[in-house]
Order: C-alpha cells, then sequence, then structure tokens
C-alpha cells in the first residue's frame, strides 16, 4: 500500500474534495493473491479524511466511501479488522444495501443493511 501525488490524468476526475476543498491524493491498494488480487485505487483528502473510488465505468467520478470500523470493519472473508470500506447506501431488490470493499484481501461483497423504505 502507498500513498503517492500523481498528475491528474487528463483532468477527468474531480481532484479536490467536495467536504473542505483539499487536494485529494490517490491511494493504491494491491490486496489479496490468486484469483482475488487486484489493484484498486482511492482518493484520499489529508484534511477531512474524505475517501472516495473512481467510477468503474470509467465515468469522471468518484464514489464516496468511508472507512468502517469495530464489528463491521472486520472482512468476513479473511478475518482482518478494520479493513472494511463502504460505499454510500443505495437500493437494491428494495433493499438498502452498501457496497463492502476490503483493502487487505481485496474480495468485495453488498451487505443488506435493512429493507428499504417503501
Ligand atoms: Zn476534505
Ligand atoms: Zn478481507
Amino acid at each position: 500500500m502507498g500513498v503517492e501525488h500523481v498528475d491528474r490524468p487528463g483532468g477527468a476526475l474531480p481532484w479536490s474534495c467536495p467536504r473542505c476543498g483539499q487536494d485529494l491524493v490517490r491511494e493504491t491498494t494491491r490486496s489479496g493473491s490468486g484469483p482475488w488480487r487486484k489493484t484498486k485505487e482511492w482518493w484520499n483528502c489529508p484534511g477531512c479524511g474524505w475517501l472516495g473510488r473512481p467510477d468503474l465505468g470509467d465515468r469522471p467520478t468518484l464514489h464516496p466511501f468511508r472507512r468502517l470500523t469495530g464489528e463491521y470493519g472486520e472482512c468476513v472473508f479473511c478475518g482482518e479488522e478494520d479493513c472494511n470500506r463502504a460505499s454510500e447506501a443505495f437500493v437494491y431488490d428494495d433493499w438498502l444495501c452498501e457496497w463492502i470493499v476490503c483493502v487487505a484481501c481485496g474480495r468485495e461483497n453488498t451487505r443488506r443493511i435493512r429493507p428499504a423504505p417503501k
């Protein structure tokens, strides 16, 4: 895992924090082994800790994530603590869900939080 300053590619992605306006810093995590091995990019705000993940469909947008701690920070796959990062909640199949990404082993899953309000 490393934190580095990079040249902004093409200027497509927003690179200042939507919350406090500071320049975002790119962090790349490499995780897992075998078929689970993945490289992920995260954009961190050194000021307020805002965390974003580039859109996987190459749209010029960052999806806000947050770090999970405690019970919810533990990866259900590898058991590592405080390694889960969660997207903002979204509704899927009448459930309010969040997308969980483990930065230790690289596995991802969708967690159902509660039935979505009608
Ligand atoms: Zn910020
Ligand atoms: Zn894991």
